[in-house]
């Protein structure tokens, strides 16, 4: 069947991605490297970029916004520490390929995503790959989802320029927010801040250009 010939060669380029892109690079956590090789990306992209799915870059997916390269998805992943079971929140939903990543490693996700449109269709798309225990939620992530509060990690993926309070304040003892903070044309950093007795610890990691946090 012409289905399987393709399940096929995204199987082959899904292996080769996770080889040459995020192993290669340094990305370690086993389970984070197992995730990458599971969830089907071509499946969060639109139809006619699926033959690119693979390739080592962000790729559009309407209004303006863009899925995040796979090794960005890695190594954010890698940095947040990933329990299973624990309570992990997304910002920024986008087509739900992180959130789906997060999945695998058997966190409870919880996403949010300020463009209702984006968020029924990562919806869809997560349901239909049988990802339906994420709870997506249509709103400002600037918030945080605090009936859901506290998470073990938060992971944004959008630009703020500054790390809103409110996550800070959402997150556990322990806790690990992964963001990336700068202004919207210059340079980003990716940062790493962990709650350690009630005060934050702060990590530069390495510069990245995400879309801009918008607020509502
Ligand atoms: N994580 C996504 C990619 C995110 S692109 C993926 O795996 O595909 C960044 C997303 O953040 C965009 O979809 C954008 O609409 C959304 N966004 C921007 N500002 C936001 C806000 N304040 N709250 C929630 N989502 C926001």
């Amino acid at each position: 069947m012409a289905a399987s010939i393709e399940e096929k060669r995204f199987d082959r380029e899904r292996r080769e991605m996770v080889a040459e892109q995020i192993e290669d690079r340094g990305v370690e956590d086993r389970r984070v490297l197992k995730a990458m090789r599971t969830v089907p990306r071509h499946e969060f992209v639109p139809p006619q970029l699926q033959a690119m799915a693979y390739t080592d870059s962000p790729l559009p997916i309407g209004e303006g916004q863009t899925i995040s390269q796979p090794y960005i998805v890695a190594t954010m992943t890698e940095m947040a520490e990933i329990q299973e079971g624990e309570k992990v929140l997304e910002i920024g939903t986008g087509s739900g390929y992180q959130a789906a990543v997060l999945a695998e490693l058997k966190a409870r996700v919880y996403t949010i995503e300020i463009r209702s449109t984006l968020a029924r269709r990562a919806e869809a798309t997560l349901e239909r790959l049988g990802y339906d225990k994420v709870q997506v939620r249509v709103g400002d992530g600037y918030l945080g989802w605090p009936e859901e509060a506290p998470f073990g990690a938060i992971l944004v993926t959008a630009a703020p320029d500054h790390v809103p309070q409110p996550l800070v304040d959402q997150l556990s003892e322990g806790g690990v927010l992964v963001i990336p903070v700068g202004s919207q044309r210059g340079l980003q950093g990716l940062r790493r801040l962990r709650k350690k007795e009630g005060r934050m610890e702060e990590e530069e990691l390495f510069p990245v250009t995400f879309v801009p946090l918008m607020r509502e």
